[in-house]
């Protein structure tokens, strides 16, 4: 925003000007009494977005100001539906009280009060970490991106839960990455590959230069060198010292503690490349929503923080055998005992977020945020949980609990703090401080006495009055309260000669029947007493603090506990599976092999309708025989039998258990899948040239240990160049990239390529005909499609009978007349046909409207007429 747009301002408005030249792509939340207020472009924008009324109040350089606002109390709601639209939002709040700024105006002109307000916390999609604002199964990361002409540095932060890591890539290896990680913000000057997730990018401020990245970063993590953490490059450091300084700014200027970088290789993960991820639908469909995604299928986590780990295995398999031996042994071992897993089971659920809860309260360590009594009773009740389900392993595994020994040994991260929140805490402490006691009574004496004084003054007052009855031997002495004097002692007229006595005791009013004095302590109790509301305050602030710093203390500890608790629900997500013996812990081998029996696809078989059955099939791609091309009819079940096989590869590399009776897999280094037209249109490339590009990169990138299936290659171009394209990429999966593939296809020809290419097996769907309807068996068998059955789906799918009739004419007249492999022009098989036996208007109707013309070559539209003149 230039300066002049803040010539004429009010002082509040130019308070506004100033914030929001300071974040100009944000919504600035402008605090007003008890509502945010949003003004100019940003209420258009907001008042849109989140439907609620503009309107306008005064007018700047003459244009009437726009403005909306939302209640105070109900900030959070609003900022999430925000947020989650990809906005940013600064929150400027009044930084004093308003009679502070009432006395500051008096004392200096007698002038209207200004109230000094600032931005005190930028909330992006990448930087939430308010639990009201976050979706508790789901991660959210910021990345950031440092380029330069070949290689890409990455860090990437989830500041709800503190973790910090790094990559360095090729730049090609981008899009494979960002899907992958699924970040909610990406940190990043423009760039090639963001894809379809450009949207969510926010410019990067002036990336600090490597050397001062890397003291920026020593100094944070308190080493002489960020070498201590690992060999990091200088993009990488460059990455995440932006990202850092992002996550400061969005903090109002002080870094939430975050775990020290962890640089992470692709090594050791299977690649998948974005198409591969779009059409596997992994942990969301494709239109965002994790029912019908794999997660949605096989989740049977019981907590939120197991939800996030199991999305973790499944968004990034491994390509290494040993720790995927050990998350089968881990799951394997819940299953020795009968009922051992429902007790862990029950040992998890509602565990409270611990990792979550951590973060929030570094937050507050480090200065920033408020402090959330309820976070400091979640890290209570999940030590809690944590203990119970110590003690529930060994008898929920028997003697078969050494793989989960690591993650048993965590769940005790500190019994005295446990045993000192336990003390310390009330059963449900409350948001904020103040609202709600949060210490229990009991823990602290004198916070105790604070309390007593302030909430039983009649019971404090009756114990003094007895003490000093009896300490001045006056019995009918007793304490009043007047409204000039406060408290006072109040003794018969008789008294009075026996009291003067004490020094301590001033007399303040003599009547006739009674007289009233004054004494230290009851004084000392009226100030006590007024005083006592703040001080309890101010003990119970004292106290929490305390508990912070225990428990900040216990930082890395705790952490480990949390990642034991989801890892271990994410393992008893895997045995509960399992457990109905309908999945299976595959064979893992680091061979070629694939063999699987009565394999089925999760998400498929649990689509069905009542009462269907899913029919199970084998696969076999062993290495005499890895290449299976697949023909069949249209909606027979091959894309979702090339998909099922496809994820029993994800589900057996992310450790868990694959839907099969059996299987037995060789790691696979990089899975491709090309199912379902990925119709590339927006960035206007035809159907045609978006497949040759996802073919090309099969090519290129597949090697003897990947895993490849496609449907339908050189669909959309000419028959012909189809044909010679499916059949010059079947040869070179076959004879030089030698990977494992299904490869489905509607060219029935290629099956006589099986004499040619030896470990080439054709295979295809079971089709009955029955009583002259098409029924799909959903079976895959050895051998070729005897017949395409387009003609069949085409009258299930509604079209007229006259032309079902018709096409099944012309596809028998042309099945006799057939020219060896001469592929079919549209009406090629009209001159051999027999005698029309429906009337000729109907034909023509019926020719006419099979014919689609926007699909005709101009050179087969004059076929065409040359056609029906020769006919009629
Ligand atoms: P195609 O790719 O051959 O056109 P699809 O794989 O899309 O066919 O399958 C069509 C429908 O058939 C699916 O939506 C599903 O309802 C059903 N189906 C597919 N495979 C099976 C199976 N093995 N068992 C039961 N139903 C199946």
């Amino acid at each position: 925003m230039d300066v002049d747009r803040a010539a004429g301002a009010t002082p509040a408005m130019a308070q506004w000007f100033a914030a929001k030249a300071e974040y100009p792509d944000a919504l600035i939340f402008f605090r007003m009494g008890d509502f945010y207020e949003l003004f100019f472009d940003d209420a258009e924008a907001a008042s849109a977005a989140l439907d609620i009324a503009l309107t306008a109040r005064g007018t700047h350089q003459g244009e009437p100001i726009r403005m909306c606002g939302v209640p105070a109390a109900q900030r959070d709601v609003y900022l999430a539906r925000l947020v989650r639209r990809g906005f940013r939002v600064a929150i400027a709040e009044q930084i004093e009280a308003p009679a502070a700024a009432r006395a500051r105006a008096a004392k200096s002109s007698g002038g209207k009060a200004l109230i000094e307000r600032a931005v005190v916390r930028l909330i992006t999609p990448g930087t939430i970490t308010e639990e009201a604002l976050l979706e508790s199964g789901r991660s959210s990361l910021l990345v950031s991106l440092a380029h330069d002409a070949r290689q890409i540095g990455l860090a990437w932060i989830d500041v709800s839960t503190a973790s910090f890591e790094t990559a360095l890539i090729e730049r090609n290896e981008l899009p494979a990455l960002l899907a992958r990680l699924d970040p909610a913000e990406i940190l990043s000057a423009e760039l090639d590959g963001l894809g379809a997730l450009a949207g969510r990018r926010a410019e990067a401020e002036g990336l600090p230069g490597p050397d001062a990245a890397r003291r920026y970063l020593a100094r944070l993590f308190g080493v002489a060198s960020l070498d201590a953490f690992g060999a990091f490059s200088d993009l990488e450091a460059q990455a995440a010292a932006a990202a850092l300084r992002y996550v400061e700014r969005s903090q109002g200027g002080s870094l939430p503690r975050i775990g020290h970088p962890v640089r992470q290789s692709e090594a050791g993960l299977l690649v998948m490349d974005v198409a591969t991820r779009a059409s596997l639908d992994l942990l969301r469909t494709r239109d965002g929503s994790e029912a019908g995604s794999l997660f949605g299928a096989i989740r049977r986590t019981v907590s939120a923080a197991g939800a996030r780990h199991l999305a973790q295995w499944i968004a990034g398999p491994l390509d290494a055998i040993e720790p995927l031996r050990a998350r089968q042994a881990g799951w394997q071992s819940l299953l020795v005992v009968p009922d051992g897993l429902s007790a862990i089971r029950t040992a998890l659920r509602g565990v409270p977020d611990l990792a979550r809860a951590l973060a929030r309260l570094s937050l507050v360590a480090g200065k920033s945020g408020r402090l959330a009594p309820r976070d400091l009773a979640q890290v209570r009740d999940a030590m809690a949980a944590a203990a119970d389900l110590r003690a529930a392993l060994p008898a929920a595994c028997g003697e078969a609990a050494h793989p989960l020994a690591a993650d048993a040994a965590a769940l005790d991260p500190s019994a005295d703090l446990a045993h000192l929140l336990r003390r310390a805490l009330v059963d449900a402490p409350p948001q904020r401080v103040g609202e709600a006691p949060s210490i229990a009574s009991g823990f602290d004496g004198e916070l105790d006495a604070e309390r007593r004084l302030r909430d039983d003054t009649r019971q404090v007052i009756a114990a003094l009055q007895t003490e000093l009855a009896m300490r001045y031997g006056v019995a009918s002495l007793k304490v009043r309260h007047h409204h000039q004097l406060g408290y006072v002692l109040e003794a018969p007229s008789s008294a009075v000669e026996a009291l003067r006595a004490f020094p301590e005791l001033v007399l303040r009013q003599g009547l006739a029947a009674a007289a009233r004095f004054t004494q230290p302590e009851l004084s000392d109790l009226d100030r006590r007493i007024a005083e006592a509301h703040d001080r309890a305050a101010a003990r119970e602030a004292l106290i929490l603090d305390h508990l912070l710093r225990q428990l900040i203390a216990r930082e890395g500890a705790l952490a480990a506990c949390a990642a034991a608790l989801a890892r271990l629900d994410a393992l008893q997500s895997a045995a509960s599976l399992a457990q109905s013996g309908r999945w299976n812990a595959p064979s893992l081998t680091t061979d070629h092999d694939f063999t699987i029996e009565a394999g089925r696809h999760p998400v498929v078989e649990a689509a069905l309708p009542p009462g269907a059955r899913y029919i199970a099939n084998e696969a076999d791609l062993s290495p005499d025989r890895r290449l299976m091309l697949l023909t069949g009819p249209n909606m027979a079940g091959k894309s979702t039998f090339l998909r099922q096989n496809a994820l029993m590869i994800v589900l057996a590399q992310a450790g868990l258990p694959v839907p099969a009776a059996s299987a037995r897999i060789g790691l696979v280094d990089r899975l491709f899948s090309r199912v379902g037209a990925a119709d590339d249109l927006a960035a206007g490339r035809s159907t045609f040239m978006v497949e040759m590009i996802e073919t090309a990169a099969i090519l290129h990138q597949a090697g003897p240990r990947s895993f490849v299936i496609i449907d339908e290659i050189g669909r959309g171009t000419g028959t012909r160049d189809g044909l010679a394209i499916a059949q010059a990429v079947l040869e070179a999966l076959h004879g030089q990239i030698r990977c494992r593939t299904i490869f489905a296809t509607h060219f029935h020809d290629l099956v006589q390529l099986g004499a040619a290419l030896p470990r080439l097996r054709p295979c295809t769907m079971r089709v009955k005909s029955w009583r002259g309807e098409v029924v799909f068996l959903h079976e895959v068998i050895e051998g070729a499609a005897e017949r395409s059955w387009g003609v069949h789906v085409a009258k299930l799918a509604g079209v007229p009978d006259g032309v079902v009739r018709r096409a099944d004419m012309l596809l028998r007249a042309a099945e006799r007349s057939r020219p060896g492999d001469q592929a079919l022009p549209l009406f090629a098989g009209l001159e051999p046909a027999p005698p029309p036996v429906v009337e000729e208007a109907s034909i023509w109707r019926d020719a006419l409207s099979a014919a689609v013309p926007d699909q005709l070559t101009p050179r087969q539209a004059l076929d065409l007429i040359y056609a029906w003149r020769r006919k009629f």
